[in-house]
Parts: C-alpha cells; structure tokens; sequence
C-alpha cells in the first residue's frame, strides 16, 4: 500500500535491537555508500532483520523492509518509498554487515514498496520479484506513476530515481531458491489477492515470513487491485506455514505471529458475508457505501478510505458471484 514516509519506532522483538553507531563502531568502519542516517534494524533471527517501518499508521506508515544475510551476500526484502529512503535502508544494512548486496526480492509493485529499488540495483543486486507490474494506479503508465507519487512523497525524496522493479529474475509461480546457502520460499497467491504480483516471503529454517501487503497491522489489506477470497486464500496458506515471527506490509510487528491473519480473516468473512447480503436484498451499492463511515478527504489509503474502497470492491465481487459469474 501506499503512505508519506515518517517517524522511525524501532522494536525489538525477541532479539536485538541494533544500535547503528554500536555496530558501525565494532566493525570500524565508516558508512560508505550513504552519508544518511540509517533505519533501525530489530533482529528477527540468525542472519534474518526486519527494518520496521512506522507503527500506528496503518497503511500511510512507511512500509517495513528486511533484509538476509547470506554466505554469498545479502537478500533486501523490499526498498521503500523513494531512492532516499532505499539508501537509509542500504545504510542499516551496513550497520550489521559490509556483505554485498546481490539480491532484492519485492513483495509487490506499489509504489511505497519499490520506489527505493534502484539504490539496490546500482550496487549490482539482481531483481526477484513477480513478473506482473501492474495495478490500477498504473493505469497511466509509468510516467504517470512517477507523476503521482512524486506529489505524494515530494522531489527530494525521488531524487536518483529510476524505475528498478522489473525483475532480472522473474518469479511468477510459487518458488524455492537458494540464495547464499539459505532456503528462502515465495509464495505467489492463486490469482491476485492484494495486486496480481504478489510474493511473500518464507525462511522455512527460521520460520520468518515476510508477507508484503496481505497483511497489514490494524487487519485491513486492501483488495482494491486484486480479489478479498484470493486474499483469504492466501492467508489460510500463510497461517499453515507455522511461522514464528510475522512482518506485515505496514506497521507493527505483533508478538503473536497470528495475530494479524486473524483480524484480517475476521474483517474480510464480515465484509464478504454483509456485501453479499446487501446484493441479495437488492440494495444498491451507493446505499451500502454510505452505511459506511465516509472516506477520509485526500488521504485514499486512511482506515476509513480503505473500508470504503474495499467495500465497493466487494460488493462487485459478490454481485459476480450472486450472477453465478463467479465462484
Ligand atoms: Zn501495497
């Protein structure tokens, strides 16, 4: 999803906090690449961080990121919103290791999640992501992508950038690699839950996934560009992997791994089963949307945005299926 950059809260969770000076200074070493200040870093496992975003924004927070540090080097799991954030999270990558970075795996096309890849391709990372760019709001293309995000993130966050998401090595189907000795899983959903390039992310030997935007902290994902029972189906898969610790898209990393699939399970049965009833009785869906609390004016991605959008979204999926045009 989409949302300005902001604060950093840094968690720890059930690890170590790192301390970007600390380690910096044990490694002696100064930050080459970037004179920027770098994100906090929380360790998730051995060789496995999370670079947490904002907590308590929902989507408009600034995403999380992550990253892997192999025997061969280092596996970025996504490049945030612009190529100024990507370097603050190139920069607290070096705070643990001066490893190279060979590999950027994307967990979807938005914006806020790729708008910093080129930082990691110009260090010469190969690109892993699903082979599908494309979401409503690139409907106008690149350029016009370009156009609206720059109005969102502002010029100087954009500056340097290029567009790096189209992968140099394609994954469009569920896929096991093997990156610098380490087993990392990407699960595709079947279909378009979120976007229609969806990737999440599992270490099966550190039972870590990293899940892009089928979740996010307050349990609503947003289906605007793909489907709410390919999300649910994706969740079921994702809630069987047994993962120890969860990373959503946006916002905070709960203490139970579950904690978020749950919300976002009960918040989509609930959506679905109302919107169906409503196209059953025949209402009218400007009549259902305005049971809802209005969206919030300018800001498209805010709670009560997201509800309206995913409602009306929905609702056309369940009029499909009421018409029997749809499973
Ligand atoms: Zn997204």
């Amino acid at each position: 999803m989409w949302g300005r950059g902001g604060d950093v809260f840094p968690i720890a969770l059930g690890g170590i906090l790192v301390s970007a000076c600390a380690a910096l200074a044990a490694a002696g070493q100064a930050p080459a690449e970037s004179p920027v200040p770098p994100f906090a870093v929380s360790k998730l496992a051995d060789g496995v961080y999370a670079v947490p975003g904002d907590t308590g924004r929902g989507s408009e927070g600034r995403p999380n990121a992550g990253f892997i540090v192999t025997h061969d080097g280092v596996a970025v799991v996504d490049a945030e919103a612009s190529p100024l954030q990507g370097k603050r999270l190139l920069a607290a990558v070096r705070t643990v290791t001066p490893a190279p970075i060979k590999w950027l795996i994307l967990t979807h096309h938005h914006p806020d999640h790729m708008f910093g890849a080129i930082v990691f391709k110009r260090q010469g990372a190969a690109i892993i992501a699903h082979p599908d760019r494309t979401f409503l709001a690139r409907e106008n293309g690149d350029e016009g992508l370009v156009a609206d995000w720059d109005r969102v993130m502002g010029l100087h966050e954009l500056q340097g950038f290029a567009f790096a998401d189209t992968p140099t090595i394609p994954v469009p189907h569920d896929t096991t690699l093997v990156l610098g000795g380490r087993r990392v899983v990407l699960y595709h959903p079947a279909g378009a839950a979120h976007t229609p390039g969806d990737l999440a992310i599992w270490l099966p030997a550190e039972r870590v996934l990293f899940a892009g935007d089928l979740l996010i902290e307050d349990g609503v994902a947003m289906v605007v560009d793909g489907n709410s029972g390919v999300l649910l189906a994706a969740i079921a898969h994702l809630d069987s992997l047994g993962a120890r610790v969860v990373v959503p898209g946006h916002g905070r990393i709960a203490p139970d791994p579950r904690a978020q699939m749950v919300l976002t399970r009960v918040y989509f049965d609930s959506l679905r089963a109302s919107m169906r009833r409503a196209v059953e009785r025949g209402l009218p869906m400007a009549h259902v949307l305005g049971a809802l609390p209005p969206p919030d004016s300018g800001r498209p991605i805010s709670l009560a945005s997201r509800k309206q959008r995913n409602a009306e979204r929905v609702y056309l999926e369940m009029e499909r299926q009421v018409m029997g045009a749809s499973p």
